[in-house]
């Protein structure tokens, strides 16, 4: 995430309304939950962390999470054909406030979840991304629950699929492609992750390819000479990785997994790679990725140029192949570009409803947090010019997508208080 201005400029109509809410004695009462029930919440945390939820692979989770939501009283509770899940707090107007957490990981099915506690410290992979925002969204739910606060715009909660990697935002992607939610979400709430300084209101955008090279194969020996695709690859990435880009509009590249070739001694039939391309202009991602796919196309056409240079033996002929078109099809490398990953980039813009809220909110509980850019499920509603930002689920965290991810549940009451009064203050409160 990377900090665009600080969040210091306040509003003084929302400034007042977001005080007379906090100020109410029900908010304050909910305030207090907030820190009486931590260890609940630190509970929920680790009972849902230990459920491993890789990418396309979250149904346990999904089914645990809709339990919970059944248990504090959310109504119309239910799961959509990808495995989001819903609850709902019901209010008196048409269009709702929604409040989502993630709930898949980037770990995989078979990686060890040793979640634990130890003091104030919750140890293991997915405890903070994105257990903090899951616990976040059971802490609000479970406070709104006990707490006699009558807001008047409904509430949807979701626990929703596929934000990870090559989930490419699918469980977001599908809230808003359903026609009960299309319109009627008003403003969405993203929890990801810990802390409470930071307000992400702009949607990185990114893509993503797997690059497959194609050859022959052959013996490293006998067919010596023949096109190798694990070669055309490097000469890629040798191109690719030199193309100048931007540091403002901030705009990067990866080439982050690469695979080919069965065993030393034989040249390789196919390579590939994968590539992410990150900027929040989508001109520059389309320049990265022309750049990736001359280099490509280069590299290609030089391992052909010296193939057919050194003169290789053709292959054995399939019958009813005419002669000239298969000898140059099976000595040639060819290429494929497959997206695997299309974020869209967005922006809240400036005099957003939703911005003005969480800046007066954020001075009203004299918490410093600055707008940001990444990328989260809130890319979703803002590329469709829907207001949504992504906050922390409080507390402090580290370690994100690695085995050594650590929560500290300190402060996380601070977090959960910001998003309870953004969404009171979105939703509006009866005195
Ligand atoms: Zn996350």
């Amino acid at each position: 995430m990377e900090p665009i201005s600080p969040a210091s400029e306040t509003y003084p109509p929302v400034q007042e309304e977001v005080a007379r809410i906090a100020g109410s004695p029900q908010v304050r009462a909910a305030f207090d939950r907030f820190r009486a029930q931590e260890s609940q919440f630190a509970l929920w945390q680790m009972e849902a962390t230990r459920l491993a939820a890789p990418p396309f692979g979250e149904a346990t989770r999904a089914a645990w999470l809709a339990d919970r939501f059944r248990e504090l009283g959310l109504t119309d509770v239910h799961l959509d054909e990808v495995g989001n899940v819903f609850g709902v707090r019901p209010g008196y107007g048409s269009r709702y406030v929604a409040l989502s957490a993630h709930i898949d990981t980037v770990f995989p099915a078979a990686t060890p979840l040793n979640i634990r506690q130890q003091g104030s410290r919750l140890y293991g992979p997915g405890v903070s991304d994105n257990g903090a925002g899951i616990a976040a969204m059971l802490a609000v739910a479970s406070v709104l629950a006990s707490a006699r606060i009558a807001h008047a715009l409904p509430y949807v909660f979701i626990g929703n699929v596929g934000e990870e990697g090559e989930g490419d935002l699918r469980g977001m992607r599908h809230v808003f492609a359903t026609p009960r939610w299309r319109d009627a979400i008003a403003y969405s709430v993203v929890v990801d992750g810990a802390g409470a300084d930071t307000i992400v209101a702009e949607a990185l955008g990114s893509r993503r390819f797997e690059v497959i090279v194609r050859g022959p194969g052959g013996h490293s020996w006998t067919d010596f000479g023949a096109p190798n695709p694990i070669i055309v690859l490097s000469r890629t990435i040798e191109a690719f990785s030199q193309t100048p880009v931007p540091a403002t509009p901030k705009t990067t590249f990866n080439v982050g997994v690469i695979r080919g070739g069965t065993s030393v001694n034989s040249i390789p039939e196919s390579a590939s790679m994968r590539v992410d391309l990150r900027s929040t202009s989508m001109a520059e991602i389309d320049r990265l990725e022309r750049a990736l796919r001359v280099a490509l196309d280069q590299a290609v056409a030089a391992e052909n140029r010296s193939t057919a240079r050194q003169g290789i033996r053709t292959p054995q002929l399939a019958p009813d192949q005419p002669i000239q078109s298969r000898m140059v099809q099976s000595r040639l490398v060819q290429s494929e570009v497959v997206e695997i990953g299309n974020r869209p980039a967005g922006e809240l813009p400036r005099d957003a409803r939703l911005l003005k809220v969480i800046r007066a909110l954020d001075a009203q509980l004299g918490n410093t947090a600055q707008v940001q850019r990444a990328s989260t499920d809130a890319n979703v509603p803002l590329s469709l010019g829907r207001e949504a930002i992504a906050i922390g689920g409080g507390g402090s965290g580290g370690g994100a997508h690695t085995l050594q991810e650590w929560f500290d549940c300190n402060g996380r009451d601070l977090g959960l208080r910001r998003i309870l009064l953004t969404m009171l203050t979105l939703s509006g409160v009866s005195e």
